[in-house]
């Protein structure tokens, strides 16, 4: 090799590189700790049950979080990058990428934050104990809560048609589990009080069976000793619908007291 190419093949060698190994591990960087979401708590308070984005679309942004399908088709749970749908009858389905959602969220996880639960005799224990340990009061927090379940009451709700009836409507026909005991996990989120319109203020989990045969939007629980563990989320990305019925509604208002008999 001359001199002269010699430089040119270093040259061309740190292009590579940086091309290689700046924007993607940057962008990785940023990525981990975000909470990934598309549209909003308010819009589907609303009735907006058209997707427009995948759970292929879901799964490129995270392998943990919770939403729900295409016309309301059941609850989302997404665990080690499978989607799941808790079915209204209560089955469970890993779901394709073609598959839309109108409500997702998710994140890469990494627990910062890990501890033990013993004896949890409800939901209200269960969030005050995690509580407890989670000092910062404006922090998107991704939790999954392992172990052993006595008891767990979870739900789902049943797929609509056109025109779609707002949530609080749909919500009344949920179907109600009465599950356990089992092995399983919960999969959520607590939101802190800004993000209100945006999702839930507070804990909203999702339960799923290790076996993978039952599942729901937790309402109850009881059981232990519980594995928790936390990653703290200071990032937020929120991706919503760019036309359709999304940009048409009025989404102002105060929807939190429907919101609130919705999620329990
Ligand atoms: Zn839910």
């Amino acid at each position: 090799m001359t001199i002269y190419n010699r430089i040119r093949y270093l040259l061309f060698a740190a292009a590579v590189l940086l091309l290689a190994a700046g924007p993607s591990a940057a962008q990785t960087t940023v990525d981990r700790d975000t909470l990934y979401q598309v549209s909003t708590i308010d819009a589907l308070m609303a009735g907006v049950y058209d997707g427009s984005f995948t759970c292929g679309d879901i799964r490129r942004h995270g392998n943990y979080g919770i939403g729900t399908f295409q016309a309301l088709d059941g609850e989302m749970v997404v665990v080690d990058g499978h989607v799941y749908q808790v079915a209204y009858d209560g089955s469970v389905h890993e779901m394709d990428d073609a598959v839309r959602t109108p409500f997702a969220a998710v994140t890469w996880f990494e627990p910062d934050i890990s501890f033990t639960l013993r004896n949890v005799a409800s939901i209200k224990e269960l969030e005050q104990a995690i509580d407890d340990r989670l000092p910062k009061k404006n922090m998107f927090y991704t939790v999954r809560v392992q172990g052993r379940f006595e008891s767990v009451t979870a739900r789902s709700v049943p797929a609509q048609e056109k025109p779609y009836p707002p949530l609080a409507v749909a919500a009344k026909k949920q179907n109600v589990f009465h599950l356990g005991p089992a092995v399983g996990e919960l999969v959520g989120f607590r939101c802190p009080a800004f993000a209100e319109k945006v999702n839930v203020v507070g804990y909203h989990l999702h339960y799923i069976a290790a076996d993978r045969q039952s599942g729901g939007h937790l309402l109850d629980l009881a059981g232990g000793p519980f594995t928790v563990l936390v990653d703290e989320t200071p990032s937020f990305h929120l991706d919503v619908p760019t036309s359709g019925p999304f940009q048409e509604i009025d989404l102002s208002g105060d929807r939190t007291k429907a919101l609130e008999e919705v999620e329990q």
